[in-house]
């Protein structure tokens, strides 16, 4: 097993889980413990990786059901050094955790690393898992997340997943079942995960060093986690109570220098946002009162159309701050200058960009 860099998520030498709000959801998991192959998924992230994590290791740990945190399974497991414990994430993932290098061969001369799960992957996990287990315990193999499987990839994992060899049990984890081949979706047993009510995130994100998470959790959805990482990007409460008004006029000073996932992501919740003032529905991303004017829905769709057209090729070499330009200024076209102007008598005075 490949050593390096430990798990960066999961449960604490105390034994603690680091999201509190997974206790029950790992409670609930662990009682289906007849079910070889599990898909844990939340429409947002609100933990599925780390509870994967952390029920492999219970699994593993030699006080089970509780992973101790103290065992030689769970330090080995932490350490990535556990023989029957293995973790496959995209290589996009495996970089920013500090498992691959630069010079991996992985990563040919110049190539991005992937964000899919590739069929190699696969392959050399199926077959660690014919090896015969190290301990009485059996094997446990965490997918993450299954949403990131190509097509290759998945159909390599059905037979797997139908019959695992000897005592392998098998995580994956994701978003939106539907959209797993439904050959894969049919071989897993799903267990939702809640998200966390907004007092515990808020709760959490301030223990994180979050003041104001009100508006980062909205605009994330309801997930701590990505609100963290919104916040984490620069995109903290007082960017996103402007942002909305900003980009009805065409500003888009706050989106300059952002990834332009994030970019396309936020965008199109403004857009979703808009679209449901549009026919009297509340937002749910951004507060009702940092809204723009209602703007047509015929425009709101074009708009949003033409993000979820970039959305599909995020992987272009698209010149960033030429395009965040044009998405914006395409988005203020949706506001005649008059609505833009009432939002801007509301009282909602936006510092001047520069
Ligand atoms: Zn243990």
């Amino acid at each position: 097993m490949a050593g390096g860099e430990p798990l960066p998520v999961g449960v604490g030498e105390d034994g603690r889980l680091q999201l509190p709000w997974l206790r029950a959801p790992l409670d609930h998991a662990q009682r289906l413990s007849s079910s070889h192959a599990l898909l844990l998924h939340a429409g947002v992230a609100v933990g599925q990786f780390e509870l994967a994590l952390a029920l492999t290791q219970g699994w593993l740990c030699e006080r089970d059901p509780a992973p101790c945190g103290q065992c030689t399974a769970c330090r080995r497991i932490r350490q990535r050094a556990h023989p029957d414990h293995k973790v496959v994430v995209p290589d996009a993932m495996r970089l920013a955790y500090g498992w691959l290098t630069e010079d991996d061969p992985v990563l040919r001369a110049g190539a991005k690393p992937s964000r899919e799960l590739r069929v190699e992957q696969v392959r050399e996990a199926i077959e660690w898992s014919q090896r015969s287990a190290g301990s009485a315990r059996g094997r446990a193999l965490v997918l993450h997340p299954a949403d990131a499987l190509n097509h290759a990839a998945a159909n390599a994992l059905l037979k797997t997943l139908e019959e695992p060899p000897g005592s392998l049990r098998i995580v994956l984890t994701g978003t939106d079942p539907e959209r797993l081949l439904p050959t894969l979706r049919s071989r897993v047993q799903r267990v939702r995960l809640p998200v966390p009510d907004a007092a515990t995130a808020t709760t959490w994100l301030q223990q994180q060093g979050v003041a104001e998470a009100a508006e980062p959790l909205a605009a994330a959805g309801g997930s701590p986690i990505e609100a963290l990482t919104l916040v984490g990007e620069g995109i903290d409460a007082q960017v996103l109570r402007e942002l909305p008004i900003r980009v009805s006029r065409g500003d888009a000073a706050s989106l300059n220098g952002k990834p332009i996932p994030r970019v396309v992501d936020l965008l199109l919740k403004i857009a979703h946002d808009a679209m449901a003032q549009s026919v009297g529905a509340t937002p749910h991303y951004f507060s009702a009162d940092r809204m723009p004017g209602v703007a047509p829905l015929a425009s709101l769709q074009q708009w949003r159309q033409e993000l979820l057209r970039v959305a599909r090729h995020d992987d272009h070499p698209w010149n960033a701050a030429l395009l965040v330009e044009a998405l914006v200024t395409n988005g203020a076209r949706c506001w005649p200058p008059s609505a833009a102007r009432r939002a801007g008598r509301t009282g909602h005075s936006l510092h001047s960009a520069g």
